[in-house]
């Protein structure tokens, strides 16, 4: 049994999840902050980061982002609105888990001095022949100087990073005074996770750590950020959403699952402290000034 990374307390063992993957995924869960890990976990980042994960080969990888570039780019940009106002360019900006920097790619176009950080030496090469400021490494201490940014992104990352209080550090020292952290994970206190239980498609080899609101907001405090605010679902509206599943539609019957995917964004607004209908969550917090 593991120790939970956010309160210190020893997890327990809640769920094997035997039938959907080669090898059974052990979850263990934290009785105190509700974090859930994933006991199994036995991997070099640098192996499961390579081609065959972002080309959508790997068993459990996503698809290849840069098919999807012109569709994704309505999220992006509807996001980089929302941050904008929060902090607004010209400031330093850094994706981590950049992946081959679309992202990256549009908060320079936005007026922001952007670069990424990714583990994945593919990706990083990749973006870099496009031209963009890539890192290849890990979100630690030391892996840029620190109050170098001033916004920092992690979009379906922090589930993936093997270390969270290192990853913690990491942003405490790389985000100057008043900076803004920008946080997308799933949130295992919404309604959505606790009734699908083991089911939930959330649980993933390459995910090793389940966040919520609750456990999401004591790890930020510990680490030096305040004013921390949770949108549910996401921080920009449904029509850049829908505009990006266009990426995903092959035939124009597929424009019927506009609803279904309306219908969640707005249930996932039924949404008040830690209590959410669904389990989709961004968070914003910003860097204490002291
Ligand atoms: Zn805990």
């Amino acid at each position: 049994m593991n120790t939970c990374p956010a309160c210190g307390t020893v997890a327990d063992q809640r769920y094997t999840i035997a039938d959907r993957f080669q090898s059974p995924l052990v979850i263990e869960r934290c009785a105190s902050c509700g974090m859930e890990l994933l006991a199994s976990a036995e991997q070099n980042p640098n192996e499961l980061y390579g081609e065959d994960y972002y080309t959508g080969r790997a068993e459990y990888s996503y698809r290849d982002e840069r098919e999807r570039v012109r569709f994704d780019r309505h999220v992006w940009n509807a996001r980089l609105k929302e941050i904008g106002r929060f902090v607004a360019p010209p400031a330093d900006f850094l994706d981590v888990g950049c992946a081959f920097g679309g992202f990256v790619e549009c908060a320079g176009e936005f007026g922001y001095k952007a670069r990424g950080l990714d583990v994945s030496e593919f990706a990083v090469r990749d973006g870099r022949a496009r031209g963009l400021d890539l890192i290849r490494g890990e979100l630690k201490p030391g892996v840029l100087p620190d109050s170098s940014v001033d916004v920092l992104t992690m979009i379906e990352v922090l589930e993936h990073l093997p270390d969270p209080v290192a990853a913690f550090q990491a942003m405490r020292d790389l985000v100057r005074p008043g900076g803004l952290v920008v946080i997308q994970t799933a949130n295992f206190l919404g309604r959505q996770a606790r009734r699908a239980g083991e089911s939930y498609h959330y649980y993933l080899p390459g995910h090793l750590y389940y966040y919520s609101t609750h456990n999401l907001r004591l790890l930020l405090e510990r680490f030096g950020f305040s004013r921390i605010k949770f949108f549910r679902p996401v921080e920009f509206g449904l029509l850049a959403k829908l505009k990006k599943s266009r990426g995903d539609f092959r035939k124009l019957s597929d424009y019927r699952r506009w609803w279904p995917t309306a219908r969640y964004h707005w249930l996932s607004h039924l949404a008040w402290r830690d209590f959410a209908y669904t389990s989709s969550m961004v968070c914003y917090a910003r860097r204490n000034r002291y």
